[in-house]
């Protein structure tokens, strides 16, 4: 019989900024104090556990440490120019231009940085560490606003 087991530690968030390519007002680069939450379904090990509460915030402070105090830029995004300029990344969409120092960004293998498709971003990147597992993640950007995807 599966069980469900709840992660949602509020330490386990990073600040980061982006950008909704095309839309009116998130088309201006802001930012977000991110907060993620899983959910994982599965059969109990031999220790009568899903999977122990300290793997799983091991495992996400590894996968939000890289974004934080960093600019996430869709990298599959739809119309986005993204160029190396020596120590810089030029991003040009279809009505702006930055020039962001390389350090201060980092780019996200997704078609835009929303809050849906950076729950699916952390779920394949779960699904990979834990595929006996179905995993439900959520990624708030402000309170009382969030989004989820799951199997
Ligand atoms: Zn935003």
């Amino acid at each position: 019989m599966p069980f469900e087991i709840d992660f949602a530690d509020p330490r386990i968030g990073f600040a980061s900024a982006h950008f909704i390519i095309g839309h009116d007002k998130c088309g201006r680069m802001h930012g977000h104090n991110y907060f993620l939450k899983v959910k994982i379904i599965g059969k109990l090990d031999e220790q009568h556990m899903v999977l122990d509460y300290g793997i799983i915030k091991e495992e996400l402070r590894k996968l939000t440490k890289p974004l934080a105090h960093k600019v996430l830029i869709p990298s599959k995004a739809e119309g986005l120019l993204i160029e190396e300029i020596e120590d810089s990344i030029e991003i040009t969409t279809c009505d702006k231009r930055y020039l962001i120092p390389k350090e201060d960004v980092i780019l996200i293998p997704t078609p835009a940085t929303t809050a849906e498709e950076m729950a699916k971003y952390f779920h394949n990147k779960l699904k990979k560490l834990w595929p006996q597992f179905k995993i439900r993640v959520s990624v708030e950007e402000t309170p009382g606003s969030s989004a989820i995807y799951f199997e």
